[in-house]
């Protein structure tokens, strides 16, 4: 299943399609941490400008990913509110959406998965503050602590070859 669009078909002003497109259509690795557990759900606007097709309108998806601290699985749903896509007509067969959709939701993914930042089951992570520094580094403030005194050791490097 897939979201094909036909050039041709645009009218003028523009093209209104919603619905869904199942959980098959991410096509991740089973050992991917990210899990989709529900459709991707669209309400989409289309118009055509020339030879390229504009979409935009509201995507939404709920992913299982685990938690970079604690590891316990855990529930987002990513929503672009505001999502848009340029695409070129290169002739006027029909385009799919699906995989412009996908790449776009699977993007809007956290790098850093963090429990307490999923919005399906609002939660504390239970691994927060447990670890000491020496095992983990904890949040940005360290790790900006740590990169600051890789600078500050270059600046010496550097110091000392000038002297
Ligand atoms: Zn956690």
């Amino acid at each position: 299943m897939n979201l094909k669009i036909d050039p041709r078909g645009i009218p003028s002003e523009g093209l209104h399609v919603e619905g869904q497109l199942p959980v098959t259509i991410f096509a991740l690795s089973e050992d991917d941490p990210a899990r989709p557990v529900s459709p991707l759900q669209y309400q989409l606007t289309v118009l055509r400008d020339e030879n390229d097709i504009i979409v935009h309108g509201h995507l939404a998806a709920t992913f299982e990913l685990t938690c970079g601290r604690c590891a316990d699985r855990f529930q987002t749903r990513v929503e672009l509110q505001t999502y848009g896509l340029d695409v070129e007509i290169e002739n006027e067969d029909p385009i799919d959406l699906t995989i412009y959709l996908r790449e776009d939701i699977l993007l809007a993914l956290p790098t850093y998965p963090r429990c307490e930042t999923g919005n399906v089951t609002p939660r504390e992570c239970p691994a927060e503050g447990k670890f000491s520094p020496e095992t983990e580094p904890l949040g940005t403030e360290l790790d900006e602590a740590a990169d600051r005194n890789v600078w500050g050791t270059l600046d010496q490097l550097n110091n000392t070859k000038r002297n």
